[in-house]
């Protein structure tokens, strides 16, 4: 484990100007605030991933929300999304609380880290190609620091999957060709040349417009989270 690693790593993270439209939107939307959250202090910086440093499950999303974790400065705190996403943890035994509201609140994760491919709020939450890009190698060097205990990954949303498939194998990985494809459900192992394979489980993202829906339920998000938990040794809930 390498804590004082992934500390550091998040440091440098939560300092990075590189992808122009997104500093500026980030500290544009930090200023003018939604009215709800007038009088607080927004982040409006890059957010580090969230979780222990020798985490045996990596959850990936895709990236912060302007008023979710642009404000608060921690993943999925602050808006429905991390409600959908904690609440699911906690149900099966891997978060101390099933709410994630500030950065203070006391949750915590129990052997799960939870992490983006991109670290900046993007308007419309579209990030273009190139600001993906720009990311990767925060995501790399997060996975390298974890390599040593990660024995599994869900990725949420078609997005991530896309944007981390680069990041697992720049981090150690071998991801077979063709590609696998993203699906809720799927599920891929990954081997390693040197150390323990990872098994990638892909899962629809918890964003308001799959759970509204129901095209996502709460027992969905809580079966591939069960099922990726077991495979990385922890014990979750029944
Ligand atoms: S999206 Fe990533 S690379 Fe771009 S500014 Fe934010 S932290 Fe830096």
């Amino acid at each position: 484990m390498d804590s004082e690693g992934l500390a550091r790593l998040d440091r440098r993270i939560a300092g990075c100007r590189a992808c122009p439209r997104l500093v500026a939107w980030r500290e544009e939307v930090a200023r003018t605030k939604r009215a709800a959250f007038a009088d607080r202090t927004y982040w409006g910086r890059p957010v580090p991933g969230f979780g222990p440093p020798d985490a045996r499950l990596v959850i990936i999303g895709l990236a912060p929300a302007a008023h979710g974790g642009n404000r608060t400065g921690r993943m999925f705190t602050g808006d429905r999304s991390g409600d959908v996403l904690y609440q699911a943890l906690y149900d099966v035994g891997l978060a101390s609380q099933p709410t994630s509201e500030d950065a203070d609140d006391g949750l915590e994760l129990y052997g799960v880290r939870v992490t983006a491919p991109v670290h900046c709020a993007p308007p419309a939450n579209k990030p273009t190609p190139a600001e993906r890009d720009a990311c990767r190698p925060w995501l790399v060097q997060e996975l390298r620091l974890l390599r040593p205990t990660v024995r599994a990954a869900v990725v949420l949303g078609a997005f991530g999957w896309q944007a981390a498939l680069p990041a697992f194998a720049e981090a150690g990985w071998t991801v077979p060709r063709p590609r696998p494809v993203f699906g809720h459900g799927a599920h891929v192992e990954l081997d390693a040349a040197d150390g323990p394979p990872l098994g990638l489980h892909g899962c629809f993202h918890v964003s308001q417009r799959n759970t509204f829906t129901g095209k996502l339920t709460p027992e969905m998000l809580r079966d591939v989270l069960r099922t990726a938990a077991t495979q990385a040794g922890l014990r979750p809930a029944k």
